[in-house]
């Protein structure tokens, strides 16, 4: 596998403030080993199930980054190690991350999943909605909203993509300051040239380190 190698390339194109979150879902430990043999910590998985069972396998000192659809009842079962909830599309979902992480004794950090893409199957907050989150944020005292996340139009129209993750960037500026601490999360495989050239300070890779997934 030349897992480590594509790792290497990537990360010398990438500016070195912006967080490369390696996509590892239906990887097997052994790919995820070699990537964290070469130095990589941080890992994205979007089932559950599949980020606990690798959670328990592989070396204790992984960043695990939740970035799929979360259901609201297997929020309980990471609750004590997940790193970085990406996808928070709905306030019933803070509320029940906040109940986890006060069982837990922590505060989680979450990213507001934000619909940017023209597909309806995308999730995520309107604009409206993430207003009324922002300002309840004191309702979630074991949750800290670190920034935003999106996902681009599936599509080759770069304008596309480029109009959508600047939307999301104005909305980014609108409720969060530039200090480090602050994350948007944009770009995968497909564009996250795009995402870094429109300002993303964390990117999700998978196909291009690990191959196409079957
Ligand atoms: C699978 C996935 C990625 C990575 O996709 P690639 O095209 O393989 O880089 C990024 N973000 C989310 C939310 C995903 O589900």
């Amino acid at each position: 596998m030349k897992i480590a190698a594509n790792l290497l390339a990537l990360k010398k194109e990438i500016p070195s403030k912006v967080t490369l979150v390696a996509v590892s879902k239906t990887k097997p430990n052994e790919a995820i080993q070699e990537a964290y043999d070469s130095g990589h910590r941080v890992f994205g998985e979007n089932k559950v199930q599949e980020m606990v069972q690798k959670h328990d396998q592989l070396p204790k000192d992984i960043e695990w980054h939740m970035i799929g659809h979360l259901q609201r009842n297997k929020v309980k079962y990471m609750a004590s190690f997940v790193s970085l909830i990406h996808g928070v599309d709905t306030e019933k979902l803070l509320v029940e991350v906040n109940k986890q992480a006060h069982k837990h004794n922590r505060i989680i950090d979450c990213l507001l999943q934000i619909h940017i893409a023209e597909e309806t199957t995308k999730f995520g907050f309107d604009p409206a909605a993430l207003e009324d989150i922002m300002d309840k944020q004191h309702e979630f005292p074991c949750v800290r909203i670190r920034g935003v996340m999106g996902m681009a139009t599936f599509t080759q129209d770069e304008k596309q993509i480029q109009r959508e993750f600047r939307y999301l960037k104005s909305l980014f500026f609108k409720y969060f300051d530039s200090s480090e601490e602050a994350i948007l999360s944009i770009g995968m495989s497909g564009d996250y040239p795009i995402a870094i050239a429109e300002g993303s300070t964390m990117i999700r890779v998978g196909s291009l380190i690990f191959g196409a997934r079957e």
